[in-house]
C-alpha cells in the first residue's frame, strides 16, 4: 500500500474502500494516485471542542454545579474521612474529589509512579482556493498516511472540513520535543512549518500552502498511551483522570459518566481496570495526599 486516506475511526464497522477514479470522484479535494487506497468510515466525525465544553458547562450549571475558576489547585490531602483541596485562594473540604488536569497533571502522575510527557503539536489553518469545496456537507474528516518505499518522510496528516468558510485546519501528526509545562509555551523553529506546507502542497493542492493561523497545544502522554483513570490508591473518595495521550476528548462524555458513578456510587459497571491509576506503583501502596502542581 502506498498511501492511505481514511476518514473516521477504527471501530469495526463496514468501511467503504475505494481506489482510483472512484476515490477521486468521492474525494475531489485530495490528490489520490492509482496506487492509493481510501477507506471511509460512515460513523466518523468531529466535535467542535469549544462548543462541546461550553455546552457541558451550561448543562452542569443548570444541574447545580458551581464553577470557581481562575485559581490554581496545589494539593489534595486526606482530612479525616474527607479531603482538603488546597488552592492559591482557599481550602475546600469535600467528601469526593475528581482530578482532571489535562497536560497539567505531571505532579499527580509523578505521585502515581509514572512520568507524564507533555508533547506539543503545531496546529495550522490554510486558506482554500475554492472555499465552497471544503464546506460540502459530505466532506469527511480525513487522516492521510503516505509511506511509499524510498519516501524520505512518512507523511501523516489530518484535517477537517472548513469550519469558518474560508480556511481548512490541516495538521501534521508530528510532536515537538517534550516540554515541562505549557504555562510558558515553547518557542519553535519556523522550519517545522515546512513539513506540513510540503504535505499540503503534495496532497491537497486546492489549499494555499501558507498557513494564515498557527497555534500550539499539547496533551499529556503516558508511556503505555493508556490513561490513569479510577480511584487513587488509599484515597477512596478521590478519582484521578489523567494522561489521555491525545485521545481524551472523544471519550470525555463516557469517562464523565463513569467518574460520576465512581463519585456517587463508589463503583461502576464499566470495566476501567486497564486504566488503574495504581498500576505503576508498588502493590499495596496507599497514598494520603496528592500534589497537583
Ligand atoms: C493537538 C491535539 C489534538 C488532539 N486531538 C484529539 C482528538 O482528535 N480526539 C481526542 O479524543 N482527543 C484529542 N486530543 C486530546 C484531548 O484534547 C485531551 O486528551 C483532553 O482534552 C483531556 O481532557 P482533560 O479534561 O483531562 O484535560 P483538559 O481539557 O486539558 O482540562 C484540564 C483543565 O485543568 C486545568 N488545570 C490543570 N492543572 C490545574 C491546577 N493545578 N489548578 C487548576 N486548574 C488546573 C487546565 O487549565 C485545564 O483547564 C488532542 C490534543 C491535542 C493537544
Amino acid at each position: 500500500m502506498a498511501s492511505l486516506l481514511a476518514a473516521g475511526k477504527d471501530n469495526g464497522l463496514d468501511y467503504e474502500m475505494l481506489r482510483g477514479a472512484e476515490a477521486r470522484a468521492k474525494y475531489p479535494e485530495h490528490v489520490i494516485r492509482d496506487r492509493d487506497v481510501t477507506i471511509f468510515d460512515p460513523e466518523g466525525g468531529y466535535l467542535n471542542s469549544e462548543k462541546a465544553v461550553t455546552a457541558a458547562l451550561v448543562e452542569a450549571t443548570r444541574l447545580g454545579a458551581k464553577f470557581l475558576g481562575n485559581r490554581k489547585a496545589h494539593s489534595v490531602e486526606t482530612y479525616g474521612d474527607r479531603y482538603v483541596v488546597r488552592t492559591d485562594q482557599e481550602e475546600i473540604i469535600a467528601s469526593r474529589v475528581i482530578i482532571s488536569q489535562g497536560n497539567g497533571a505531571g505532579a499527580v502522575c509523578k505521585e502515581l509512579g509514572v512520568h507524564l510527557s507533555v508533547l506539543p503539536q503545531i496546529l495550522t489553518w490554510f486558506p482554500a482556493v475554492n472555499p465552497a469545496a471544503f464546506c460540502r456537507d459530505d466532506m469527511p474528516v480525513f487522516l492521510r498516511r503516505a509511506e511509499e518505499d524510498g519516501r524520505p518522510d512518512k507523511a501523516q496528516l489530518y484535517g477537517f472540513p472548513s469550519a469558518d468558510g474560508w480556511t481548512v485546519k490541516v495538521v501534521a501528526s508530528i510532536f515537538l520535543d517534550e516540554v515541562e509545562s505549557m504555562e510558558k509555551p515553547p518557542t519553535w523553529d519556523p522550519q517545522h512549518l515546512d513539513t506540513i506546507r510540503a504535505w499540503v502542497r503534495e496532497f491537497i493542492p486546492e489549499l494555499i500552502p501558507d498557513p494564515v493561523r498557527v497555534a500550539m497545544c499539547a496533551d499529556g502522554h503516558l508511556p503505555d498511551a493508556t490513561a490513569l483513570f479510577g480511584t487513587a490508591p488509599g484515597m477512596e473518595g478521590v478519582i484521578v483522570a489523567a494522561g489521555f495521550s491525545g485521545h481524551g476528548f472523544k471519550m470525555a462524555s463516557a469517562l464523565g459518566a463513569i467518574a460520576a458513578d465512581l463519585v456517587l456510587e463508589g463503583t461502576t459497571a464499566t470495566d476501567v481496570s486497564f486504566m488503574n491509576p495504581a498500576r505503576f506503583l508498588e502493590q499495596d501502596t496507599r497514598l494520603r495526599s496528592l500534589a497537583l502542581s
